[in-house]
């Protein structure tokens, strides 16, 4: 398992192993957020921290949600809003410590046109 926290510490998320691979995405959202995505089912990865800690933004056909720290405003993760059985969930890897992903391979995928992974 590893942990990390958003930059003031009031939310943590713990994944269950590390990532195999990184996703940087270039769809309209991710490469405004600057996010690399790690993905896990859903029911493996805890998010820790106070009620109303977190907020999130939705658009569009509203299948998923962006989750963000509600002080620092650090992006945590995304996951589905109806969530089912196998439900898959993308972590931010960019709240981890370098140290223990920082070798893990990135991936671009091209998420703004052909959802085709470019290398
Ligand atoms: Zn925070």
């Amino acid at each position: 398992m590893l942990t990390a926290t958003c930059h003031c510490g009031d939310c943590s998320i713990e994944i269950p192993q590390r990532p195999r691979a990184l996703t940087n995405c270039n769809c309209s959202i991710c490469r405004r957020y600057g996010t690399l995505w790690a993905y896990f089912k859903a029911d493996t990865v805890r998010l820790v921290h106070e009620p109303g800690a977190t907020e999130s933004y939705s658009w569009g056909d509203r299948l998923l949600k962006f989750v963000r720290c509600a002080r620092c405003g650090c992006i945590l993760c995304w996951e589905p809003i109806r969530r089912v059985l196998g439900s898959r969930m993308g972590v931010n890897a960019r709240n981890f410590d370098p140290r223990d992903i920082g070798d893990v391979k990135i991936r671009r995928l091209d998420g703004a046109s052909t959802w085709k992974v470019l290398d």
